[in-house]
């Protein structure tokens, strides 16, 4: 039989010993302070294995990001996790995402909310994820390929925002997008050094900004224009 691995991104199985890698992985984010008890037990059921080309399973579980190609990278688990936690999700919600990547943080959040639009730039990544998502049965997600700067809005608003790509400025359109009471999550920062974690909270023509701490994301890249007809 051809050997399939190169061509095959992650293992669609769960076996007991990725099982106990993440629940060694959700003691290390409880240790560092996420508490929401629906986070934490997607944390525990979703196979991170399948979302990276990484087939050590202990690499897979580690707390730190990976590459997957294309200048993208996994999110480190722990961010994931704390990003989740700080879009205070209900189960009710819909939500935009911007930065597909692997499409592991889009498959946490379809456990947690009721449907997710995810929006990504690179058409090669966007189609992956798509097929990942669809192979874990992530029914409530739409995987997107286009320019976040836009936000997606053909679906417009959104009770939550959550960008996992850095811009240099806050996108506007994101704001434009969403409801009124809508949390947006956001790294914000022109140099890879000095990005903030920023969440912010839209109450009518109002805008609080809440600081979450210092995170390094790629950057959000300003996609080329279309071409012209
Ligand atoms: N959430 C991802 C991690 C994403 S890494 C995960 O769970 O795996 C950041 C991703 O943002 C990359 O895939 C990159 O291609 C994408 N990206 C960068 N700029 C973008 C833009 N302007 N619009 C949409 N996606 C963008």
């Amino acid at each position: 039989m051809p050997n399939d691995a190169p061509t095959r991104f992650g293992t669609y199985g769960d076996p007991p010993s990725a099982k106990a890698l993440r629940e060694r992985l959700v003691d290390r984010v409880v240790a560092l302070g996420v508490h929401d008890p629906r986070v934490l037990a997607v944390m525990r059921e979703v196979p991170r294995h399948w979302f990276v080309p990484e087939h050590d399973l202990e690499r897979a579980y580690g707390d730190h990001p990976l590459a997957i190609g294309h200048d993208a990278t996994i999110s480190q688990p722990s961010l994931v996790a704390l990003m989740s936690e700080a879009l205070a999700l209900s189960g009710r919600e819909r939500v935009l995402e911007i930065g597909t990547g692997s499409g592991y943080q889009a498959a946490v959040l379809c456990r947690l909310a009721r449907h997710v639009h995810t929006v990504e730039v690179v058409p090669e990544l966007a189609r992956r994820a798509a097929s990942t998502l669809r192979a874990l049965g992530c029914k409530n997600v739409d995987v997107h390929t286009g320019d976040g700067w836009a936000g997606w809005p053909a679906a417009a608003p959104y009770d939550r925002v959550v960008v996992t790509a850095a811009p240099e400025v806050l996108p506007p359109a994101l704001l434009d997008q969403l409801v009124d009471g809508g949390l947006l999550v956001v790294p914000v920062g022109s140099q890879a050094h000095d990005q903030r974690l920023e969440r912010w909270r839209k109450v009518g023509e109002s805008l609080y900004k809440q600081d979450l701490g210092a995170v390094r994301f790629v950057p959000m890249v300003h996609a080329p224009p279309s071409p012209r007809p």
